[in-house]
């Protein structure tokens, strides 16, 4: 079987590895528990233990109105995969074991998830089977897996608009050369049949949707309506969020306001990054 690759956090915070050894680092949140809560969506809030699997299929490096750049929030994860961790599923699976105390909310991110659908797939169906956890999977929406999705309680996708392309003045910002993944962005950032999957899938209510729109420019919201929710059916009003765009308090401080009004404006739910104003901008947490 497949082994799972994790970013270097793999299974956080915890306080013991997966043996079920104590580790002798407290875990970055600061607090002698496992677990932190989860900081974006309608789960804000929500004690939570988060795996994050390593790599990407896309390449995000954003323009604030401003004219400030800001590009992936996990770019350790996305951008440079290089320092990882291979675990099987069985002892992923063991890991979170070791570490849920009251936790019943597990969260799958990256990266992204789906990437390594097959592994993935297996870790789920015993976090479901075995430990009846609630499990969120946050995906950029580019990629759909049937056998993933059936052990899912809440799809936490997060579609990227054609802000997040990084063009050449971006690349040339961050000394990047327009090749592999940078070079494939574009294309691959807008799949429409996976996001209609998604909510087809969601249709009876036993499982949940939310798309995370991440916002930090005025026409933005003519973008979402236009190349997204016009071209998709049977979506909910409700399970829209926009969310500031920033990997910093202070470029989620810039974008905030406009993404406040633009919620306002159309009725659509904001999201906070709580992880990240009571964190800071650090991994782990
Ligand atoms: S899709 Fe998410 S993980 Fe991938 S590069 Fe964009 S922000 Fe980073």
């Amino acid at each position: 079987m497949d082994k799972l690759v994790l970013a270097k956090e793999g299974v956080f915070p915890v306080v013991k590895d997966h043996k079920g050894n104590r580790l002798t680092d407290q875990p970055k949140t600061g607090i002698e528990l496992p677990g932190t809560i989860q900081g974006e969506g309608k789960l804000a809030g929500v004690p939570s233990l988060f795996i994050r699997l390593s790599s990407c299929n896309l390449r995000c490096i954003w323009q604030m109105e401003d004219g400030s750049f800001c590009r992936c929030d996990t770019t350790y994860a996305s951008f440079h995969p290089d320092h990882i961790l291979e675990f099987s599923a069985d002892e992923v699976f063991d890991w979170v074991s070791y570490n849920l105390g009251a936790i019943r909310h597990v969260v799958l991110t990256g990266g992204e998830p789906l990437l390594q659908k097959k592994p993935l797939a297996k870790l789920c169906q015993r976090l479901k089977e075995e430990l009846g956890v609630h499990l969120t999977l946050e995906s950029n929406g580019s990629l759909f897996d049937a056998e993933v999705a059936k052990w899912i309680d809440l799809f936490s996708i997060s579609p990227k608009l054609s802000n997040s392309t990084p063009n050449a003045e971006k690349l040339a910002h961050y000394r990047l050369k327009e090749a592999g993944p940078y070079k494939f962005h574009e294309q691959k950032r807008l799949n429409l049949e996976a996001l209609q999957a998604y909510i087809d899938l969601t249709q009876n209510g036993k499982k949940q949707l939310q798309f995370k729109f991440v916002a930090g420019k005025t026409d933005d919201y003519h973008e979402i309506q236009k190349d997204f929710l016009n071209q998709l059916h049977n979506w909910k009003s409700e399970d829209i969020l926009l969310m500031p765009l920033g990997a910093t308090r202070e470029e989620i401080a810039k974008s905030s306001p406009l993404v406040l009004e633009m919620a306002i404006r159309h009725g659509w739910r904001f999201s906070p990054r709580v992880h990240i104003e009571l964190f800071g901008s650090k991994s782990g947490v």
